[in-house]
């Protein structure tokens, strides 16, 4: 609590897609892409969500989804210029450091070369990503990671891309998931 003060937001949790292809052993929120119940959001359910947000007094979204084999950097780029465009003083957490590694695998650049996080987190600042929830780092281990969550990033990336994100001076926040297979020393 820095300074002795408090500080509050209220937002509400939208997501982007429930397709992913990551296979976390403690999900049951994907499907698996083709599934019948698999869904991309569309811009009439957002636009729904954000009003009833702002009436509640609500000015952020925590706008998240799975790792959708499909959705690259130019969907979430095109996805975040719309609602800033339509909703210009929400404020947009969006994503985490397993999503950006997920679109970064998916990127290349004009000439066929590998994206970098710098460059996917740049791309989607400038569209309109306001800060990055710290989702995924359940325990930043990678033993806990292989057995928990192998489809995600492991620590080290997790850890690359918060630097990348400070460095561009976008906000962070960090969660830890716990209570499963770690250990009181965490890397055992
Ligand atoms: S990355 Fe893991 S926790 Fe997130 S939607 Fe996919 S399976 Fe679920």
């Amino acid at each position: 609590m820095p300074h002795g003060k408090v500080t509050w937001q209220i937002d509400r949790n939208v997501n982007t897609t429930n397709v992913c292809i990551a296979n976390c052993k403690f999900c049951n929120f994907y499907r698996i892409p083709g599934h019948a119940e698999a869904y991309i959001t569309d811009m009439e359910t957002y636009k729904a969500k954000i009003e009833e947000t702002i009436k509640y007094g609500g000015d952020q979204l925590l706008l998240q989804g799975g790792h959708h084999p499909e959705l690259g950097l130019s969907f979430y780029v095109h996805l975040f210029k719309e609602l800033k465009s339509l909703y210009p003083n929400i404020k947009l957490h969006t994503l985490g450091p397993p999503e950006i590694a997920h679109i970064t695998k998916l990127s290349t650049g004009p000439h066929g070369e590998k994206s970098t996080h710098r460059e996917v987190l740049m791309a989607l600042q400038e569209a309109g990503m306001d800060s990055l929830p710290g989702a995924g780092a359940e325990i930043l281990t990678d033993r806990v990671r292989r057995l928990i969550s192998k489809g995600k990033c492991g620590a080290q990336e997790w850890l690359d891309i918060m630097h990348e994100a400070h460095k561009l001076n976008i906000t962070t926040s960090a969660t830890m998931m716990f209570g499963h297979v770690e250990t009181p020393a965490g890397t055992l």
